[in-house]
């Protein structure tokens, strides 16, 4: 199912070609105002000619030479014949009779000087004349069945097949004008519960047939103007339809309509004796209160209709509200990570720690992702998400295996002693089996237990303190190194830190901005580094960008910095070559 957020680019683009299809086939267009009467007076003016002309004996001086008068006489008639064809042409039914009219009372006067004056020398005129009639008369009917066949064509390409309902280009198109004329209107989006179930088990047939009897109750509603409302229900893919509602004096008018064509869908459904209970969900959004475009009114009440889906609470109808569009933002990043984590789109990248004399400390592994498109999305923005939707453990995984294999092969070619940290979420340490992956991930990966770090939150540790503590005594145990990442950004509590078995903190980069911003003295960052020194903690400084932090840092006796000013995150190759000294 398509939402219609989605279609906004295909539905212009379908708007467009069919509009050029139609177009083209527009044999009749509408002719200008005033084209009809500009026919008329020149079919007189020229008629008038005619008659001068033909039974006059006056000669008229063309340069040197001497014409008669009557030589015109020709034409002027072809020119006026040519009037009465342009306007059958082009004034349609108004300049058809109005041609035949004119045609046709021409004849007495033709046939009275063949009878009553014996003279034959109107017969030209009078076969010209039939000549004219058939033309004209074949140019209308002509004319009047591709008007028919246009006709069609435009029905056909706004009704919906199945069901007869005017169909999404059909609808698209209302909302354009309303939108365009600003008349108030609320835009329903509705999808109907059930019918899949039908389709796999009794199949397609059944389905459709549902989905017809289903239109035909909504049809009567609004054709019938049964909901006091003036009703527009069209359908828009599979089992989603839309409906416009417009005359309406406050929004209980609207909710009032909502609830009629929800009975209709909920009333029994009986086809071929089988009986079918469905239900439906309704999302809808006020023009122009809600949305004040075409597109996005559309996408509110499809976001309001998949919430009010969602939430499968009872209730059936949902009106639009401007937090919709950030549980969308979830669902979509939701979408994502799981789409990205079967299909490994899941990798690393991998950020040098260095010592503070520019030797490699190691690297920290930093989870990345790509959408199916290709995009990369950044970790602050999935990482807290999969968090809230409890898959961060998955995402957890997927890059601990990608940076372990890394660095096994790494190990292979150096036989160094740097160090691996990878980041694990409290969520994920909290997890009843932590400890045991963990110890299979070392055990798969063959690393030595002490070249693996694991980073954990320090403000998150604290609230979760009591178990904390014991999944990373047992991780010590395993003879794991532990870092207290972020230090600074929670309770910054280094006493309270003694608590946790704990090898490195890593001093969080905002309290390293304030070195040279001013923001704080480079002495508080000095004592930081101290009482870690006294509490047998090594330090890394996190986020180091310029001399004057590294100046500071050195000078505190700061052990290890971590940032741009040395290295940003690398690819794998890229961080290889770092580690075998091929680039700097
Ligand atoms: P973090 O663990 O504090 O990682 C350090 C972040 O600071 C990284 O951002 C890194 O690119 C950035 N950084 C390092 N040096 C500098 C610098 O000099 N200047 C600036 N401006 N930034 C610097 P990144 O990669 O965007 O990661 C963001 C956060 O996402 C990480 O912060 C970590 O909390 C989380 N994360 C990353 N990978 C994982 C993972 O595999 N699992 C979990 N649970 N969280 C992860
Ligand atoms: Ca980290
Ligand atoms: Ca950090």
């Amino acid at each position: 199912m398509v939402p219609y957020m989605k279609k906004d680019g295909n539905g212009k683009e379908e708007r467009g070609v069919l509009e050029k299809t139609l177009d083209s086939l527009a044999f009749q267009r509408e002719a200008p105002k005033g084209l009809f009467f500009v026919l008329v007076i020149l079919y007189v003016a020229l008629s008038v000619a005619v008659r001068i002309t033909s039974t006059s004996q006056a000669v008229i001086m063309l340069g040197q030479n001497p014409v008669p008068l009557s030589v015109f006489t020709g034409v002027f008639s072809t020119v006026s014949n040519l009037c009465i064809i342009l306007m059958v042409f082009f004034c349609g039914k108004a300049g058809f009779v109005t041609s035949i009219i004119i045609l046709v009372i021409q004849y007495p006067m033709l046939l009275q000087g063949i009878i009553v004056h014996r003279t034959f020398a109107s017969i030209p005129g009078l076969f010209g004349n039939l000549l004219t009639i058939i033309v004209v008369i074949t140019i209308y009917l002509n004319n009047k069945k591709l008007g028919q066949y246009q006709q069609k064509l435009r029905e056909q390409a706004t009704t919906d097949l199945l069901t007869g309902l005017p169909n999404t280009f059909a609808s698209t198109e209302l909302v354009h004008e309303l939108t365009k004329q600003h008349k108030p209107f609320a835009a329903v989006s509705i999808d109907i519960d059930g019918i899949n179930s039908i389709n796999n088990t009794m199949g397609y047939d059944m389905g459709n047939k549902v989905l017809i009897e289903v239109a035909s109750r909504w049809k009567r509603i609004a054709d019938e103007g049964r909901s006091g409302t003036l009703d527009f229900i069209s359908r828009i893919n599979g089992d989603e339809f839309s409906l416009i509602i417009r005359r309406y004096h406050s929004l209980e008018d609207i909710e009032n309509t909502i609830r009629q064509y929800y009975e209709a869908v909920t009333d029994k459904i009986n086809i071929e004796g089988y009986d079918f209970s469905l239900t439906a969900s309704f999302g809808y959004a006020v023009f122009p209160f809600d949305a004040d475009e075409q597109d996005t009114i559309l996408s509110c009440s499809y976001a309001a209709m998949r919430e009010i889906k969602r939430l499968n609470n009872g209730e059936h109808t949902l009106r639009f509200n401007a937090d919709l569009f950030s549980i969308q933002n979830q669902l979509i990043i939701e979408n994502k990570i799981r789409y990205a984590l079967e299909n490994d789109l899941i990798y690393v990248n991998l950020q040098p720690q260095f010592d503070m004399s520019h030797r490699l400390r190691g690297f920290e592994a930093l989870a990345r992702m790509k959408d199916r498109d290709g995009h990369n999305i950044r970790p602050d923005e999935f990482i807290p998400a999969a968090e809230r939707l409890g898959l961060v453990s998955d995402v957890d995984l997927a890059v601990h295996k990608k940076a372990t294999a890394f660095f096994r092969e790494l190990l292979k070619k150096t036989a160094s002693d740097i160090t691996l940290s990878i980041n694990v979420s409290v969520k994920h340490l909290m997890k009843s089996d932590f400890v045991e992956e963990i110890r299979a991930l070392i055990q798969e990966s063959g690393i030595p237990a002490k070249q693996l770090e694991i980073e954990i939150t320090e403000s998150v540790l604290i609230e979760s303190a009591e178990k904390a503590a014991r999944s990373l005594t047992e991780l010590k145990a395993l003879g794991l190194r532990i870092a207290i990442d972020d230090f600074g950004t929670g309770y910054s509590s280094l006493s309270y830190l003694k608590n946790f078995p704990s090898d490195v903190l890593k001093i969080d980069k905002s309290f390293i901005d304030d070195i040279n911003t001013g923001a704080a003295s480079p002495k508080y960052v000095e004592a930081i580094i101290s009482l870690a020194h006294v509490m047998d903690l090594e330090v890394v400084a996190e986020g180091v960008e310029v001399a004057e932090q590294l100046e500071t840092l050195r000078s505190g006796n700061c052990d290890y910095i971590q940032g741009y000013i040395w290295g940003q995150p690398l690819s794998p190759e890229d961080a290889e070559e770092l580690a075998l000294g091929i680039r700097k």
